[in-house]
């Protein structure tokens, strides 16, 4: 991992420990160690939070969103981490909750889904909604598939909250995807309707929620409350997340590419899974 704002270290005298090879990058190196520094030290593992997001941090991209596959092992992890960190741990993804069930279970984890229009506050068989999100329409849902139909390997996905059109298979076809989605938008009539923009694909979902308020949300609660919350995720829908933990005085690291409000970029998802397999064994009960 490489940190971003580099950040000159110092120690409690002042002097500069610069090393000559992190003079040579404009990203500071912090490395995997400097993080396992970071989370083994106790008193901060016991404050912090941990917020991840899915797909692109932790699990590889797949052809379709359906056919990614979990580690085993990463699900281990994230149960073990989630009970050292006393249940302070959320899952905040673009996907549903029942998604999120499927693709780690047994494990039934805190989550902010789509977005944040589903938030699960604690590990029960229940789904609470947050209030603010409102539920696509099912005439606006076979209007989008009829105009999709242009579209040749193009698919559309209702997450009832909000629709995820994938483009992966043709990614040409984005800039022109786009000019039609937001026609789609102002035909319909509604304003409250926004696009945003995945890994190849964008999203039709209604304004009111997202990453940031998800994570809000969650450090108003128990056990998060006053919790210094760490947020890992990789694309543009990731971006209030970033700015929500940063405002707290949080750390945000992305995945693939640096991002605003970010300290730290992970080079792929492979070494997000590495470095909380380390975070879960460094706070391991001695
Ligand atoms: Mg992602």
């Amino acid at each position: 991992m490489k940190a971003v704002q580099g950040k000159p270290q110092h120690d409690r005298g002042g002097h500069h420990r610069e090393t000559t090879s992190e003079r040579q990058t404009p990203w500071q190196s912090i490395g995997i160690s400097g993080m396992r520094n970071f989370i083994s030290d106790r008193a901060l593992s016991e404050k912090a939070a941990l917020f991840l997001d899915v797909d692109g941090t932790m699990i590889d991209f797949a052809a379709s969103p359906a056919e990614v596959f979990v580690p085993a092992k990463l699900i281990q992890v994230l149960d073990a981490l989630e009970r050292r960190l006393c249940g302070a741990l959320a899952l905040i993804s673009g996907r549903t909750v029942a998604e999120l069930d499927r693709l780690f279970r047994p494990l039934s984890l805190r989550a902010g889904g789509v977005h944040g229009a589903e938030m699960r506050y604690e590990p029960v068989p229940r789904l609470p909604t947050v209030e603010a999100a409102r539920v696509l329409s099912a005439n606006l849902w076979r209007s989008l598939n009829e105009m999709l139909d242009e579209f040749p390997g193009v698919f559309a996905e209702n997450k009832r909250y909000s629709f995820a059109i994938h483009y992966r298979a043709s990614p040409d076809l984005g800039p022109r995807l786009l000019n039609a989605l937001r026609a789609f938008v102002v035909a319909s009539g509604e304003d409250e309707w926004e696009i945003i923009s995945a890994h190849f694909a964008f999203e039709i979902k209604g304004s009111g929620f997202d990453k940031g308020a998800a994570i809000e949300q969650f450090l108003a609660r128990s056990p998060f409350t006053g919790r210094v919350p760490i947020f890992i995720g990789d694309d543009w829908t990731d971006e209030s997340g970033f700015a929500a933990v940063a405002r707290v005085g949080g750390t945000a690291y992305s995945v693939g590419e640096a991002r605003p409000h970010v300290s730290g970029v992970f080079p792929d998802p492979a070494s997000v899974r590495e470095w909380l397999e380390l975070a879960a064994a460094q706070m391991a009960p001695s």
